[in-house]
């Protein structure tokens, strides 16, 4: 069997321009057997049917644009599209960014234009794609797995207290935070020493603190402490929002949050 099909890809490695358009145009599928079809029999097989694409290694731009204009979503048959082909795919329906592994720049900034939701459907976007996606909606910056710095800065700006959805916040953004708004420093995962002086002066933590949660002092660890709005009582960030998580109200005086 295998010996069959390699007689046929050496046949297929010497025909001639005419020879795959009259086998193509006998059968469509003939095209297989051609180890780098040409225009013309690539055009014919894809007219007969579309999806013949998925195995055309290299497809001419020409062809991929021809079935990308019948229907967008027919990006997914062709593995690596050339930008024209991404273009038309995006303007027909910006979620047919999903399709492409590494979608070009523009093709990125289209898709997130239209909705900048479509960043999620992108794996690795690119800072304009990111930054559109942000403007429109500053949330957009949880699906975007690391968020170049001017995302972060103007989710941030928007909004401080956006900080707790940027998983890893740049340095320079951390200050921003520790500087000008010290209260979100407890949606920060690690500060500086200054900026936990800063922020414990902010929230006025008694000298005698002791966490109830887990009854320790503030002390070596440098935990950061948080300060029940609803109460005013004082416990280990993590250990009370640890507690938060199946109960709705104060560990010591049962107020509910
Ligand atoms: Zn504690
Ligand atoms: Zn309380």
């Amino acid at each position: 069997m295998s010996n069959q099909k390699n007689k046929l890809s050496k046949i297929s490695a010497i025909l001639s321009i005419e020879d795959q358009i009259l086998l193509t145009e006998k059968f469509y599928k003939n095209i297989l057997l051609f180890n780098d079809p040409c225009l013309e029999a690539q055009r014919m097989a894809v007219k007969k049917n579309y999806m013949i694409l998925k195995h055309i290694t290299n497809p001419y731009p020409e062809v991929q644009i021809f079935v990308v204009k019948r229907d967008g979503g027919n990006i997914r048959l062709i593995k690596d599209p050339c930008p024209e082909a991404q273009r038309i795919a995006v303007e027909r329906d910006g979620s047919n960014i999903r399709f492409i592994k590494d979608p070009c720049p523009e093709a990125q900034r289209i898709a997130v234009e239209r909705y900048g939701g479509n960043i999620i459907l992108i794996k690795d976007p690119c800072p304009e794609a990111q930054i559109i996606a942000v403007h429109e909606d500053p949330l957009n910056v949880c699906s975007i797995k690391n968020p170049c710095e001017e995302a972060q800065l103007f989710v941030v700006e928007k909004s401080p207290v956006n900080i707790q959805w940027i998983e890893n916040p740049t340095e320079k953004i951390q200050n921003l935070i520790c500087t000008k708004y010290p209260q979100c420093i407890v949606y920060l995962q690690i500060i500086s020493d200054e900026a936990l002086q800063i922020y414990n002066k902010l929230i006025a933590v008694p000298e005698d603190f002791t966490c109830s949660i887990c009854i320790e002092e503030e002390g070596k660890e440098k935990k950061i402490i948080q300060k029940l709005t609803s109460c005013g009582h004082y416990f280990h960030k993590d250990c009370v929002q640890k507690w938060l998580k199946d109960k709705d109200s104060c560990p010591v005086c049962r107020t509910s949050i």
